[in-house]
């Protein structure tokens, strides 16, 4: 599924989901979006798309955690900070990607924090995370939000069954039934990333069936959507359920 490349362009953005290479074409996209020369970025084809795309851009920088580390350092983000504060060499923009972003140790992400907030105009950052829960919520509310979709059917089928009926309950649109399934799902307290896992799978579920179901099938991808941007900065399971079912109905 392709994210629309957001226009006009935030100077920040966190971008969950999905797995890590459609994270990283996401990244690729945004990145080359900032830069492009074309009408429409990103055009793909003009010389600043090129370069983005061959990895060989000199305003795109990229950080992550040391070949033999698991963290990203304060150092590292204080580098990047000085760097931030240097003009672009040839675009209009530079582009900081930190990729693996949860790799952030706490004193980076304060570090990140000052730059993030009132860093030059030219400065953008793409952040891209496996587990947003491990950024600050200071560094989370800075960034706008892109979430994809997971990238494939799990290997645990209980999971895919669980959210193909799930997804036949709220396509058929029964309150009654769905909110007493919402309350069994709550009870069987998950994990919160148990399920944000299924809350994916059901969104995937209802988008293959929403020819079948065009009206009811985009309130509730739209009701998904909610509930799993939600279970990102508020983990309750009992506060994202909740907030399924009033968007539902
Ligand atoms: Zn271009």
């Amino acid at each position: 599924m392709t994210v629309q490349i957001p226009n006009p362009l935030s100077h920040a953005y966190l971008i969950t989901g999905g797995g890590a290479d459609s994270r990283a074409a996401l990244v690729k996209r945004l990145t080359a979006a900032y830069l492009c020369q074309g009408e429409r970025p990103p055009c793909g084809r003009c010389r600043a798309c090129r370069k983005v795309e061959s990895g060989a851009h000199p305003d795109v920088s990229r950080t992550a955690p040391p070949p033999d580390k698991q963290e990203i350092t304060v150092d590292q983000i204080r580098a990047l900070r000085a760097d931030a504060y240097v003009r672009p060499n040839e675009g209009r923009r530079k582009v900081y990607v930190i990729d693996p972003a949860d790799a952030m140790n706490p004193a980076a992400q304060n570090a990140l924090l000052k730059v993030l907030e009132e860093g030059p105009a030219y400065a953008a950052f793409l952040l891209a995370a496996d587990r947003p829960g491990k950024l600050l919520d200071t560094v989370r509310s800075r960034c706008e939000l892109l979430s994809l979709p997971p990238d494939e059917d799990p290997p645990d089928r209980s999971l895919a069954e669980r959210a193909a009926s799930l997804a036949e309950l709220l396509l058929g649109g029964d309150e009654l039934a769905c909110a007493q399934t919402m309350v069994e799902l709550e009870l069987s307290k998950p994990k919160a990333e148990e399920l944000s896992a299924l809350l994916a799978q059901v969104e995937r579920q209802v988008s293959r069936q929403l020819a079948r179901h065009p009206q009811r099938g985009a309130q509730v991808l739209r009701a998904l959507k909610a509930a799993r941007e939600n279970a990102v900065y508020r983990p309750g399971t009992g506060h994202t359920l909740g907030l399924l079912i009033t968007r539902l109905f």
